[in-house]
């Protein structure tokens, strides 16, 4: 591990002027996956810039019923908040299937989306990886990819995003809050995460510098019958291979409203609309789901190794909408 400087910020001016002062520093918030990164020497800042006494670490609603995140809020702590439980179950869920509890303890809201890819390649500064270093290559494609992306992916890059809580936002369509220098902006977590493309180093839409002050939930009713199942290799403390954020809103036996995002299968959290849109409406039925599903998963181009998870996720939406549209009958 190579030198580096550590700024404790107290207020965010004073960690907006420590980022704008040194392009190669970075915010440190539980320091879970920057460390590690650090140790590998993929991340190698001059300065980290601890933001965990900045007063961004309240979960409060806000005047149109939805809930306003702060981004030094603990995994932990979100997870527990009593109206997080109660009105976004499956964001409850979601960051409960993720890591261990002494992680979650540590982990960081704001931390938690700019996680880092798992992919192997990614990880070892052996190997050639576009994402890592650009125009060197994509070993996954032709060699370990079975966790990879299914879709969205590229020829560039085929990584995924591991964040669970990422994935319960993005069905309840969460917004990102973040500050600059120059001012501070917003950012719908449709639009957090760039496309992959030709740029897979460039992960997301945030300037230079931002420093991630919170995530705002809109009120979402239909979020209260809410819920987050995660497939993964061992019973817990690992990533997913796949997994599904859903809601489900039924009435005299019709879909409503729903909401679908899948997690483990693109490089962001997969908003599924074309899912949703074969669902409202149409009646709550096996039938339904699995049209559902298919439509969704149309689209994927999976590699020869990953070619379970179409099979897989088609399974995870038919039985999750299942389980939610009986306790709706209820
Ligand atoms: C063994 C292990 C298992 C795990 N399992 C899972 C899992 O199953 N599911 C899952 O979702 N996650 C899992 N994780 C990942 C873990 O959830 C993340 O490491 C954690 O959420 C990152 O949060 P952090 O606050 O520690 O981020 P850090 O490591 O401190 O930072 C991560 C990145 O975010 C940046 N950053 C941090 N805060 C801000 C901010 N406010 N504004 C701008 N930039 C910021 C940092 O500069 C860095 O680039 C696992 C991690 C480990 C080590
Ligand atoms: S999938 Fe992406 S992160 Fe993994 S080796 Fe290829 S370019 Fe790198």
């Amino acid at each position: 591990m190579r030198e580096f400087v550590y700024d404790r910020a107290l207020d965010v001016s004073g960690a907006l002027a420590l980022l704008d002062a040194d392009p190669d520093a970075r915010y440190l918030g539980g320091g879970t996956n920057l460390v590690d990164l650090m140790k590998t020497g993929v991340e190698r800042p001059t300065r980290l810039v601890d933001v965990r006494e900045l007063p961004l670490d309240g979960i409060e609603p806000t005047a149109d019923g939805g809930l306003r995140i702060g981004a030094t809020v603990t995994n932990s702590d979100l997870a527990a908040h009593p109206e997080v439980r109660r009105r976004y179950p499956a964001l409850a869920q979601a960051v409960l299937a993720g890591a261990s509890g002494q992680l979650r303890n540590m982990a960081t809201v704001g931390g938690n989306l700019l996680q880092r890819t798992r992919c192997g390649y990614f990880a070892d500064v052996t190997k050639p990886c576009n994402k890592r270093v650009p125009g060197s290559g994509c070993p996954a494609i032709e060699g370990e990819h079975h966790n990879h992306a299914i879709l969205g992916a590229s020829e560039h890059c085929v990584a995924t995003h591991p964040s669970d809580m990422g994935v319960a936002l993005t069905a309840f369509d969460a917004v990102v809050s973040y500050e600059t220098a120059d001012g501070s902006g917003e950012l719908a977590l449709a639009d957090f995460y760039l496309p992959v493309g030709d740029t897979p180093h460039r992960e997301t839409a945030l300037p230079p510098g931002a420093l991630i002050t919170g995530v705002t939930l809109p009120p979402a009713p239909v979020a209260a019958r809410s819920r987050y199942r995660k497939v993964r290799e061992r019973a817990s403390y690992a990533f997913a291979i796949g997994s599904i954020a859903a809601a489900l809103d039924v009435q005299d036996g019709v879909v409503r409203e729903v909401r679908l995002a899948f997690g483990a299968v693109a490089s962001r959290p997969w908003r599924a609309t074309a899912a949703e849109r074969v669902l409202t409406g149409a009646p709550a039925d096996a039938e339904t789901f699995a049209a559902a599903a298919d439509a969704e998963l149309a689209a994927s181009k999976p590699l020869p190794r990953n070619a379970y998870k179409v099979t897989l996720m088609r399974n995870l939406v038919v039985a999750v909408l299942a389980e939610l549209a009986e306790e709706a009958a209820r």
